[in-house]
């Protein structure tokens, strides 16, 4: 099958809501964003590729770093990651910090922002150079030496990052952070600051869609079975709690970020990743979860 017509009619199907939400302000750099843009992605395994729009401009991944970051510390500490991290949705904001009070400090999941301070401290306490690491990690599954931070959206978040802060404040009250607090938070805004294009997203996800096959890039090894855990992870945890409502509108494990990005994939068959910045209210982009809605509805091709 010839995706293009299908991504075109996608396009201008999607087009009503080109006006609908913001992009994220609340981290200054973010705001600056001309929200007005769309990008599209998608990788077929067997080697096929399609592009829409803006396909190849770079934006803030920002909490899809958290799928990076949870594929490094489970490579490094395997199961014994679980004690320190659920993997239950949380049905809170992606920055909430009630649970983890009557959790003693163990956040719900990985992709929320307590999960991913946890899988942040893991990789600081076991790399040497953990910021080379984890940027050659990601330019190696993106296959992109181009791949980089932006300091200027680390400095922003840094520079208002007070709940976050309480969050690993917290964290660390329960012995849930083994690194200093400044430290950890400075890794977390740095692998966030991270700017790929839907091409980079699409690419570096096809290494989890390859469920298939073990996971072994740039010192980062998973089996497949953790690679499958992963993966439910996204199903069930990736758009915070609107993880349910992309569940039943797109039904493929995804993650997003409040840059305006998702990406999603079906295990051994095709990667698709989606940019827009204008964000509904619980920080998924409008247009990216319209897109890949009627991606897997004209197809039929969602995991369900
Ligand atoms: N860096 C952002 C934050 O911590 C990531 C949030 C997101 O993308 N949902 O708030």
């Amino acid at each position: 099958m010839d995706y293009q017509p299908l991504l075109e009619h996608i396009r201008q199907e999607i087009e009503v809501y080109a006006h609908d939400g913001k992009q994220a302000d609340y981290i200054p750099a973010l705001a600056n964003v001309n929200p007005d843009q769309f990008g599209l992605c998608l990788n077929i395994l067997d080697g096929r590729t399609y592009h829409l729009g803006a396909s190849d401009v770079k934006f803030s991944i920002q909490s899809i770093s958290k799928v990076f970051s949870l594929a490094v510390a489970l490579s490094l500490l395997g199961k014994e990651l679980w004690q320190r991290i659920g993997k239950e949705p949380s049905g809170t904001a992606f920055n909430s910090l009630v649970q983890l009070e009557y959790e003693h400090g163990k956040p719900r999941n990985p992709f929320i922002n307590a999960g991913a301070l946890v899988t942040a401290d893991v990789i600081l306490s076991l790399i040497d150079n953990p910021k080379e690491f984890f940027i050659n990690f990601v330019r190696t599954l993106a296959d992109n030496p181009d791949i980089n931070y932006s300091e200027e959206v680390t400095r922003s978040e840094l520079s208002c990052c007070n709940l976050n802060a309480s969050i690993a404040y917290l964290l660390k009250h329960h012995g849930n952070l083994h690194n200093d607090v400044h430290d950890v938070l400075d890794f977390y805004c740095t692998m966030c600051s991270v700017e790929m294009s839907c091409e980079d997203l699409s690419r570096a996800f096809m290494a989890f869609a390859k469920s298939s096959q073990p996971f072994s890039h740039a010192g980062v090894n998973l089996s497949i079975s953790r690679v499958k855990r992963i993966n439910a992870i996204m199903q069930t945890c990736g758009l915070y709690d609107e993880s349910g409502e992309f569940a039943f509108l797109v039904g493929l494990p995804a993650k997003s970020g409040v840059g305006g990005g998702i990406v999603a994939l079906y295990p051994s068959r095709y990667s698709i990743a989606v940019w827009s910045p204008r964000l509904n209210s619980k920080g998924n982009s409008i247009m990216g979860m319209k897109a890949l809605e009627l991606f897997t509805s004209e197809t039929e091709e969602s995991i369900f």
